[in-house]
């Protein structure tokens, strides 16, 4: 089989991933495999790829990372990002050593597309959703309220939007700095033209027929996919939260995930690729940092800054938004584990940075300010597309409209294809420098010492060689979510432990990262040493004991020694 080549300048429908993700596991075997973590609502598979070298280890004798993306429908960079990760993995580890390092002692668990059915609409149609397709709430199965619905009237392929013209009550009128854009009409403005903004679209009565015409006033019906996945996590979930569902993990999609991260108990680090914004968010939505245990708050912040350091994305903690029932904020506090929700594509980061981060607290002012900066971005990068003219429409019901707006699929909520591969490559720096930093085991030193006829001494010291420690947090160990490491001597047949015991726990290890934010008092236990009393029968002449250190987030090692 030829290598697998995949283009990331174009967003690619379930059966072209499905296609690549088999093409990949057929193609590197020895380090790819691909299997379903259960269906979506609509039915489909949700494929997880596990990367590893499988001649150095089984996937779950190492520490992993776990990365998903694309939850939500529209976000497809998440999905490419992942894609373009595996594909980054499995073709430079002769080439990197970083990704040869990764491959050999660490596993990568990578979700592409957590919600395949709201992707593929989002792929396929015009239509703009938030998430999973399932009606919600539940009595949009039966009923479809009278309204404007969105579709594309003049069909172009694109919802955009309509303006009508009101001189009397219209709230818009045309920007006089740029006639493509529409500001908010003031209290000075006597004389138009004035107009209603509203989505593309048509008017339906109460029983989804098209009503014969239209007037003003109307409302925009209810969106029938009104479901948001990343609301129906058992963390801070709460059902009156938007598209919350009407309980924790009602939704298939939701359950496969949680079902498939608590079942892997070697994850250590997690990365849960959305679009837009360029911020890495990580949790609390719901508990302000005073209240991590320990200092997690502190070390939240130092994982947070290896992607920072990277990507040039700042580390946001979402406290206080409204947000409840999200991925990352239940991988914290119920795994203990340091989750973060990158915000892939930056476009307000490169037309108009001084308005990064402002979201909805801009006034109209700065709204026009920034709107108008992201035409000029628009006009140079893309040689004007991104913004689709204003232009007559005989509309059904409504007359002479004009439609037009900016592209949202692939220029507001995604790249543009050619930005694309860039901002898969940049994010996934962060993924490596992530999963570098995942702790890992090791067995130092190994000494024998005869004290007795037939009696030997064994001590071993065994450490953690990585960034973090391996229990990640001090919430992992409040909720009991790692075991303590230990380790386990093996006897083979005529052999006996004299006072102690083959396994010894030894806690955690902490990896050499846990000293940055003590000021160089304590270095950090990174190390411990153990200790047995082994007897053997006069009999054997060749004795050997095998030492097993088990960690659950820093990986198995195991040594074999000669006692005599
Ligand atoms: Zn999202």
């Amino acid at each position: 089989m030829s290598q697998v080549k995949v283009e990331f300048n174009q967003y690619y429908t379930y059966d072209r991933l499905t296609e690549f993700l088999r093409a990949y596991a057929a193609h590197y075997p020895e380090f790819c495999t691909l299997s379903s973590i259960g269906k979506s609502y609509e039915g489909r598979d949700v494929w997880a790829v596990t990367l590893t070298n499988q001649a150095t280890g089984p996937a779950n004798s190492k520490p992993a990372m776990y990365i998903d993306g694309n939850i939500h429908a529209g976000e497809v960079t998440a999905s490419m990002a992942c894609l373009y990760l595996i594909d980054y993995l499995l073709n430079n580890y002769t080439s990197n050593r970083h990704v040869k390092k990764l491959l050999d002692d660490r596993t990568f668990y990578i979700i592409p597309r957590a919600n395949p059915d709201g992707a593929e609409l989002y792929l396929t149609t015009p239509t703009m959703l938030r998430s999973s397709v399932r009606p919600y709430p539940d009595w949009r199965l039966q009923e479809d309220p009278p309204g404007l619905y969105p579709e594309d009237v003049d069909g172009d392929g694109k919802i955009l939007q309509m303006r009508i013209r009101d001189d009397a009550r219209g709230a818009w009128k045309i920007d006089p700095v740029d006639d493509r854009l529409m500001v908010a009409r003031t209290p000075r403005d006597l004389e138009g033209p004035f107009y209603h903004v509203v989505t593309e679209g048509v008017l339906r009565d109460e029983n989804g027929e098209l009503q014969k015409e239209g007037f003003w006033p109307f409302d925009p019906a209810p969106t029938k996919y009104g479901l948001d996945l990343n609301r129906n996590f058992p963390a801070g979930y709460n059902p009156l939260t938007p598209g919350a569902g009407p309980f924790p993990l009602s939704e298939p999609e939701t359950r496969n995930l949680v079902e498939f991260i608590n079942s892997h108990k070697n994850i250590a680090g997690v990365l849960l690729y959305h679009t837009t914004g360029g911020v890495l968010y990580r949790p609390h939505s719901t508990m302000p940092d005073k209240d991590f245990p320990g200092n997690d708050a502190a070390m939240y912040e130092v994982v947070g800054k290896l992607g920072t350091e990277v990507t040039g994305y700042p580390v946001v903690c979402c406290y206080g938004d409204v947000w409840s029932g999200v991925l990352d904020d239940w991988c914290y506090e119920q795994l203990g584990l340091f989750a973060f929700t990158p915000e892939l594509w930056d476009l307000i980061g490169r037309a108009a940075p001084e308005f990064k981060g402002k979201g909805w607290r801009l006034s109209p002012q700065d709204r026009q300010q920034l709107e108008l900066a992201l035409l000029r971005w628009c006009d140079r990068e893309l040689a004007g597309q991104g913004f689709i003219r204003w232009h007559k429409v005989e509309h059904p019901q409504l007359g002479e409209v004009e439609i037009g707006g900016w592209e949202m699929k692939e220029l507001r909520q995604n790249p543009p294809p050619r930005f694309l591969e860039a901002e898969c490559h940049k994010i996934n720096q962060f993924a490596i420098s992530y999963a570098l930093a995942l702790p890992e085991v090791a067995i130092d030193e190994v000494s024998v010492r005869s004290v007795a006829s037939g009696v030997y001494d064994v001590q071993a010291v065994v450490s953690n060689h990585s960034f973090l420690p391996t229990n990640i947090s001090q919430m992992a160990i409040k909720q009991k979510a790692v075991r303590p490491d230990a380790v386990h001597l093996e006897l083979t047949e005529g052999m006996t432990l004299v006072n102690c015991q083959a396994k010894q726990e030894i806690g955690y290890l902490d990896g050499y990262g846990s000293s940055l934010h003590r000021w160089g008092s304590n270095p950090g236990r990174t190390s411990r040493r153990v200790r047995w009393t082994v007897h053997i029968d006069e009999a054997i002449s060749e004795a050997e004991v095998t030492l097993r250190l088990i960690s659950q987030r820093g990986g198995t090692v195991t040594r074999v020694v000669k006692l005599a």
